[in-house]
Formats: structure tokens, C-alpha cells, sequence
């Protein structure tokens, strides 16, 4: 519904009375302040709950989509307040990292500077939000008390074999001038700028992530999370059960005698006619013959110039080149040529694919263009031999395939896997699709990792006493391409803890992704000295009730923390397993012109226009009301306008003189009092149920009906004062945690106690919600006379009443004397005359 459609209040106030939402809001602000209202405390014996929103980044200014994700998940947090709970909201910066690095080396200022100026900004900011941000456990990711911390898991990881060093093919973006992990390069573009990601060898720090992929898999012990970021999740970790299989080589170049190979089709292993090779692959010089070098050598060059995103593309003509060797299929004897092309990856699986063009598309494509036979292993039905005009990919009998000839495709596919094992071939494996995290960055803006070079011992932990290892100040941070910390004389030339030698210090640092994978255990205790956190604080909130974000950090961030969560376990530092344990993510808010909002196209909305004019509490009511908060929607001025006038409704409506109205029960229409009473108890059910799921919008629309209903009984002036000063409490308490600010004057001009935000969320009677309105047959003698709506519940007395006032039964019984009336509760009234 739209808010204009809310009836116009009577304006009969005095300008000092009217709704002023900057002075009232600058008000209780200031009080909430200085009475720590929403301090979270750890020896509060109620139940707790920890409500945690995804802490912004500090790219600057506070937009509207940070309120977006703040604002609702903030009415969540303090309608868990009202239910009774003692509510942790913490609120803090995620602060290094690229954005703020290359923002800085744009401004020409000093990372530091530009993060900190931002958080004294946002933090303003955010404080005209009205949230029940509990500010003393703020967390700055970029200040030593935190990444020191960062530097002892990741010391920890070194001890437990969970951080290790490798030279590996990594992404490497050449705009950002650093190494990326898989999961900020999916699809071959970098996460941060969008520019293509390519390969490069280089000795990198990663985290073994892949030891945990199959507790990843595993969601139950999830309470409530979208489907799509869990789908999202097992889509990522990819994992495939197939077998890995040798086939026989015997090239003079190599001294392998066998080829292994991973497939998830063993069923359709005897339609292997080819072999691929990924360009990168250990083998590939060595197998190459002296006739082919020329042509193989060019074309792994150009590989290497190719991002991953061009190498997979589906509609990409499929290249390669023959190496002039050849492997044997052991099952059959099949000698088959042995390909290199860029759709196979080094990286995934063995690096090595085997070619079954008959049941495979891109094989199929591939067999087409070089010439290669097609072999039929799995018959389609009624397949007579005949050649194939596509690749059959689905299931079907097995053919041309020896003593399996017969079986389903089904039952070939474990038929051949135990002949393969029992022959010692290969064996049954799980591969998964995830990559271990690689958490180096060759940035200046970030953890340094705690590791130092020695000539003599190697690598070398810094020891946890001297923690932490500190970001120098007065590096020269501009992007290179080589971590500009190595650089920085003073910082990277230490001596070696073990032998006290001269050393060098690492001077790559840690991804950002690190900071944000356990900063929800920091606000239970930020100013923890002795541990990450403080194993009491942490055991009395943690881990996460309610987590609200956006979808897009479903295969990031929420797959590092869930990962850290698990290792931390493991470690003995966490008591949890599952960091998360509700997860809402809310939409995406566009610009008044539906696109997506960004500042080339002018479309950006500044919260703080709006808040200074027509106040927070307007602000935060119109983000809820515009659609679906899983859906998002587009900003709309007139939408907010009408916010901001329902608003003032709410006013008007809350601050009219009851005495106005009959002042005991008794003279007071009882139906009338019945009604009001029963739209009082089915409000309160339905914004309560709409809250507790993130129903926002319609929650915000039962309140204007709300509003309506209480407008029209206003007008009729048939209840008493005390039910209408019920009514108007209920109102109050029902969008307190929607307009904090207003409800809380409002709440002080009716003479309530302070404050608002300490009161319990109203109950509802279920009886009192049953659907008002019942049709009610009145009869004359046994004849219909009329059908009367009337309230659901309505007694015998007010039943009698009405039917008697109805004109069509007056014409009945004028001048006749009643006998008697029977009543069937809630359908019918019969008047007996004589
Ligand atoms: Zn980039
Ligand atoms: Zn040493």
C-alpha cells in the first residue's frame, strides 16, 4: 500500500507540538549517549543474542546502501531487545586493504590517514542512525590490538600445518599489482577492479583450507540460512566423486612410466581416443617429440598470456596441439595421442583429461576439429551404430566396452571402478573444485606476516612475545608489483629469532579477508590482551545468532569465516563450530532511476540529506517500506516524502487529548471497544511475526492500516480513554524499533516511563486476533430478515442488540412484544414475536 492512502489527521497542533524529527532526534541521542543504554553487558543473566550486520568498509562516506543493510537489521536487533534478550550489536571498521590504499595513493595521503579520517566520519554517521551499536566494543581492523592478533592464528596455522608456503600458478592482477586467491578471481576478473586475471609462478603463503572442505559441506549446523548462499558454497568446493586412473606411457623424454588421469566417467573410459594435457603441465617438455617442440613451445606461451575467464569460455573455439606422444588405455590397449590445450587446467583434478568425444560436448567439439575417431560406449536407446551427430552425455547401456557390454551406465561406473582397483590402476577418489586460500598480498596496506628468512635456519616464526610485527608508517606503499615493505630497509633487514643472524623479514602481507574471517569474536572482547578473545566473553556471546549482509560474500567471506571458525576449533580457541548461525541477506537499493547506483551516473542518494531534514527515524522507515528487504528495490523521494508524512500521523495521532474521548469503559460502545481492541492484538501479531522474518515492508504497511483503523475510531468517538491510550502504547512500543527517536518523545509525552527501549515487546492474545468481521443471520419467527457483519466474539447481549436495530427487523417486530431471542454464538439470531 502506499502512504497517502493513510487518512489525513486533524492539524490542530501548536507549531512547538508538531513533529520536528532533527531536535528530537539530536535529543534523545544525546541521552541514549550519556546513559549507555545499549552497553551490552556480560553479566546479564537473560538469555543472550548477538546480532551482528557485515562492518562497512572504510571507503569514506556512509552511503545508502550502508544504511540499507544497518537500518532493518538494526529494528531486528532491537525488537530481540524488546522480546527480552540482552542484545550484543557491535559495530566496528574493516579498514585495510586495497580501496583504502589505492583511495590514498590517489589523494596523495597516507593510508593511515585517509582510513582514520573515514572512520571518524563514518562513525558520525552512523551514529545519526539511531542503532543500538553497543560503541564500546568498536573494532578497527587496521590498529595493532587488532592485526597482531591476525599474525598470531596465523602463527598458530604455521604450527598446525594449516599455513604453509608453495610456489604455485597464482591469479595475479595486473591493475591491482597482486596475487589474488581463487575465490576473489572467480571467472578470471578480479574482484576489486574488474581487470583480467592472469598466471603467474610465484612463492606464496596460503592457508589449507581444502583440509576442512568436506566440514564446509556440511551445513547442519546451520540454523537458518539462505539456500542460495549455501548452494552457492557446495558450488564452489565442487565436489566430484570419479576415479583416478594411469594410463601407460612410454616416451623416450620422461622417465613416468604412467599418465594419471581424474575422471568423474570411468563408465565411458573405453571411448577414451585422445588424451589433454594442460599447457602447464610437469610432463609436457618431455613428452613433446623434436618435431612438434616449435609449435607446442608457441602455444604454451601464448596459454600463459590467456586469463582463466577466456580458457573456460563456453563459446571460445576449443585450441590445442598434438605433443607427438602417445599413452596407453590399460583397459583396452588403446594407444592414443596425447593433445596439450588451454581448457584443461593445471590446477584442477590431475591437470590431465582424458578425451571421450562420443560422451563429452567440448571433447566432441575438439575430436571434430582435429580429426579424432569418436567411440560409442554408452549406446543411447535404439542406437543401432550408427555415428553420433552430438556428444550423448546422458545415461544409457554400455557398448563397445568388453565384458561390461550390457550394464547400465550406472552399474558400469562402479563395475569399472572395482576392476580398477582390483587390477591396481587407480582408485575411487573425491577431488574437490576449492583451492587452499592464498593469503599473500604484495600490498603495503595490510597484517605484515609474522615469518622471517634466515640463511642459515630457513623460515622462521617471529615468537608470539613479539607480536606485534608493526606496519611501518613510512613506507613508500605505491604498487610496484613487489611488496613495497621489501623496500623499507629498517623493516625487512632483523635478525633471525632462532640463530640471531642477519634476516630478512616477509615483507608480503596478509589479505584483508583474514581481518574480516573472525572480527565477530573481537567485539566480545576488543580490548583482550592476553588471546584473540577472551575465552569467557567469548563462551558467554558467541558465536552469532543473527548475521545480515549481502549475498555477494557467500563463496568470501562467509566461506573464510565458516573455515576459520573450524580451524579455530580445532586449535582449541573456539568453542563453536558454525560462526554464523542465522544469515539474512538483504537486497540490493538502486537509484531513483532503477540502475545500480554509482557516482558517473549521478544517481547516488547521501543519507545525510535526508536525516538532517526529515530525520533518521523517516530515513529508516522508508529503506524498510520500499520493497522486500531481500529484494531491494529503487529509491524514490516521493516514496520517502510519504514516509516522512505518515510519520507525522503517527504524531498527531499520539499526541490528541484522550480525555476528548468518554472517560470509563462503561459509557463507551462496546463493540466498538471490542474492535479496537482486536486490531490492537492483530497488529501486534503481524508486525511481530513480519519482524522476526525480515518482513519489513509489510510490516511497516500493517502499521499504517494500523493507523487508518485508530484515525476512524478517533472520528466515531466510541471508546473510552483507556483503551485508546492502550491502543496508542501499543502503537509506540510496535515502532520503536522502526522510528527509535520519535517513539521514544512520544512514548515521554504520554507520560511513560523512560525509556521506551526498555519496555517489553506487546503480547497478543491469539483469541483476540481471530478475523474480526463474522456475517450474522437475524430471523423473525424462523424467516431470514437481514445478514449483519459483526465483530468475531461478539457476546449475546451486543448480538441481541444489533439484530434488534436492524430497520428489516424493526419492520417485523414494530408493534409486536419479543418472546424470546435465541442466539447461535457467532451465526445466527432468531426473534420470536407474538
Ligand atoms: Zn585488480
Ligand atoms: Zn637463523
Amino acid at each position: 500500500m502506499s502512504p497517502d492512502s493513510v487518512s489525513p489527521g486533524k492539524p490542530r497542533l501548536t507549531a512547538s507540538e508538531r513533529y520536528s524529527p532533527p531536535e528530537i532526534e539530536r535529543k534523545w541521542l544525546a541521552r541514549w549517549t550519556a546513559d549507555n543504554l545499549y552497553a551490552a553487558r556480560d553479566d546479564d543473566p537473560r538469555p543472550k543474542w548477538y546480532a551482528l550486520t557485515m562492518f562497512p568498509y572504510t571507503s569514506g562516506d556512509l552511503h545508502i546502501g550502508h544504511w540499507y543493510a544497518m537500518a532493518p537489521s538494526d529494528v531486528h536487533a532491537r525488537f530481540k531487545r524488546m522480546q527480552g534478550f540482552n542484545v550484543v550489536h557491535p559495530m566496528g571498521f574493516d579498514s585495510f586493504g586495497l580501496p583504502a590504499e589505492n583511495a590514498a595513493i590517489k589523494r596523495n595521503i597516507h593510508p593511515f590517514k585517509w582510513t582514520m579520517d573515514n572512520v571518524v566520519n563514518m562513525r558520525r554517521q552512523l551514529r545519526t542512525l539511531g542503532a543500538v551499536y553497543d560503541w564500546s566494543r568498536e573494532v578497527i581492523t587496521c590498529l595493532p590490538e587488532y592485526y597482531r592478533w591476525n599474525q598470531w592464528l596465523f602463527l598458530q596455522f604455521l604450527k598446525n600445518g594449516l599455513a604453509y608456503r608453495a610456489k604455485a600458478p597464482a591469479n595475479w592482477c595486473d591493475n591491482c599489482k597482486t596475487v589474488l586467491a581463487n575465490e576473489q578471481a572467480s571467472n578470471g576478473v578480479c574482484e576489486r577492479c574488474d581487470g583480467p586475471v592472469v598466471q603467474r609462478d610465484l612463492e606464496q603463503w596460503f592457508f589449507r583450507i581444502t583440509k576442512y572442505a568436506e566440514q564446509l559441506l556440511d551445513f547442519s549446523g546451520l540454523v537458518d540460512w539462505p539456500e542460495q548462499v549455501t548452494v552457492a558454497q557446495r558450488n564452489w568446493i565442487g565436489r566430484s566423486v570419479g576415479v583416478e586412473i594411469s594410463f601407460g606411457l612410454d616416451a623416450p623424454g620422461v622417465a613416468d612410466r604412467e599418465l594419471r588421469v581424474f575422471t568423474t566417467r570411468p563408465d565411458t573410459i573405453m571411448g577414451v581416443t585422445f588424451m589433454v594435457l594442460a599447457p602447464e603441465h610437469r610432463l609436457v617438455a618431455g613428452l613433446t617429440t623434436a618435431d612438434r617442440r616449435a609449435e607446442v613451445q608457441a602455444y604454451v606461451e601464448r596459454t600463459r598470456r590467456a586469463t582463466e575467464i577466456e580458457r573456460l569460455s563456453a563459446e571460445r573455439e576449443k585450441t590445442g596441439v598434438f605433443t607427438g606422444a602417445y599413452c596407453v588405455n590399460k583397459l583396452n590397449g588403446d594407444r592414443v595421442p596425447i593433445f596439450i590445450a588451454d581448457y584443461a587446467l593445471a590446477w584442477y583434478g590431475t591437470g590431465a583429461v582424458m578425451g571421450v568425444p562420443a560422451h563429452d560436448e567440448r571433447d566432441f567439439a575438439f575430436a571434430k576439429k582435429y580429426g579424432l575417431p569418436v567411440k560409442v560406449v554408452i549406446a543411447p536407446s535404439e542406437w543401432s551404430g550408427e555415428e553420433l551427430a552430438q556428444a550423448y552425455i546422458e545415461p544409457g547401456r554400455m557398448a563397445n566396452s568388453g565384458q561390461f557390454d550390457g550394464l547400465t551406465s550406472e552399474k558400469g561406473w562402479q563395475a569399472i571402478a572395482d576392476h580398477i582397483e582390483a587390477k591396481g590402476m587407480g582408485r575411487r577418489v573425491v577431488t574437490y573444485r576449492l583451492r587452499d586460500w592464498l593469503v599473500s598480498r604484495q600490498r603495503y596496506w595490510g597484517t605484515p606476516i609474522p615469518i622471517v628468512y634466515c640463511k642459515a635456519c630457513g623460515i622462521v616464526p617471529v615468537p608470539e612475545d613479539k607480536l606485534p610485527v608493526l606496519l611501518p608508517e613510512d613506507a613508500a606503499f605505491k604498487p610496484t608489483g613487489e611488496s613495497p615493505l621489501g623496500y623499507h630497509q629498517a623493516f625487512v633487514n632483523t635478525s633471525c629469532p632462532k640463530c640471531g643472524k642477519p634476516a630478512r623479514r616477509e615483507s608480503d602481507t596478509m589479505d584483508t579477508f583474514v581481518d574480516s574471517a573472525w572480527y565477530h569474536m573481537r567485539y566480545t572482547s576488543p580490548h583482550y590482551d592476553k588471546g584473540m578473545v577472551d575465552p569467557v566473553a567469548s563462551k558467554k556471546w558467541l558465536p552469532v545468532d543473527q548475521y545480515t549482509g549481502g549475498a555477494e560474500h557467500g563463496t568470501k567471506h562467509l566461506l573464510y569465516a565458516r573455515f576459520i571458525a573450524k580451524a579455530l576449533h580445532d586449535l582449541g580457541v573456539a568453542h563453536f563450530k558454525e560462526p554464523y548461525l542465522r544469515l539474512f541477506c538483504q537486497g540490493i537499493i538502486l537509484g531513483e532511476d532503477h540502475e545500480k547506483m554509482s557516482k558517473s551516473r549521478g544517481n547516488v542518494v547521501n543519507p545525510d540529506d535526508f536525516v538532517s531534514t526529515l530525520g533518521a527515524d523517516a530515513v529508516r522507515c522508508y529503506l524498510m517500506f520500499l520493497g522486500p528487504w531481500e529484494q531491494g528495490g529503487p529509491w524514490s523521494t516521493q516514496g520517502i516524502m510519504g514516509i516522512s508524512r505518515w510519520l507525522g500521523r503517527v504524531w498527531d495521532i499520539s499526541t490528541r487529548d484522550s480525555s476528548e474521548l468518554a472517560t470509563n469503559g462503561a459509557s463507551a460502545d462496546s463493540v466498538a471497544e471490542r474492535e479496537l481492541v482486536h486490531w490492537t492484538h492483530k497488529t501486534i501479531k503481524r508486525v511481530s511475526l513480519d519482524i522476526e522474518k525480515f518482513r519489513f515492508n509489510t510490516m511497516i504497511a500493517a502499521l499504517m492500516e494500523y493507523c487508518n483503523y485508530l484515525n476512524k475510531a478517533w472520528e466515531a468517538k466510541a471508546v473510552s480513554t483507556e483503551t485508546w491510550r492502550k491502543a496508542v502504547d501499543a502503537l509506540l512500543l510496535m515502532l520503536a524499533p522502526s522510528a527509535p527517536h520519535m517513539a521514544e518523545e512520544l512514548w515521554e509525552r504520554n507520560g511513560r516511563a523512560y525509556s521506551i527501549h526498555n519496555q517489553r515487546w506487546p503480547a497478543w492474545d491469539e483469541a483476540l486476533t481471530a478475523e474480526d468481521v463474522i456475517t450474522l443471520v437475524v430471523q423473525v419467527n424462523g424467516k431470514v430478515r437481514d445478514k449483519l457483519s459483526a465483530p468475531a466474539g461478539i457476546t449475546r447481549e451486543e448480538a441481541q442488540k444489533l439484530a434488534l436495530a436492524s430497520d428489516k427487523v424493526k419492520q417485523h417486530t414494530e408493534g409486536k412484544s419479543i418472546a424470546n431471542v435465541v442466539y447461535v454464538p457467532g451465526k445466527l439470531v432468531n426473534v420470536v414475536v407474538k
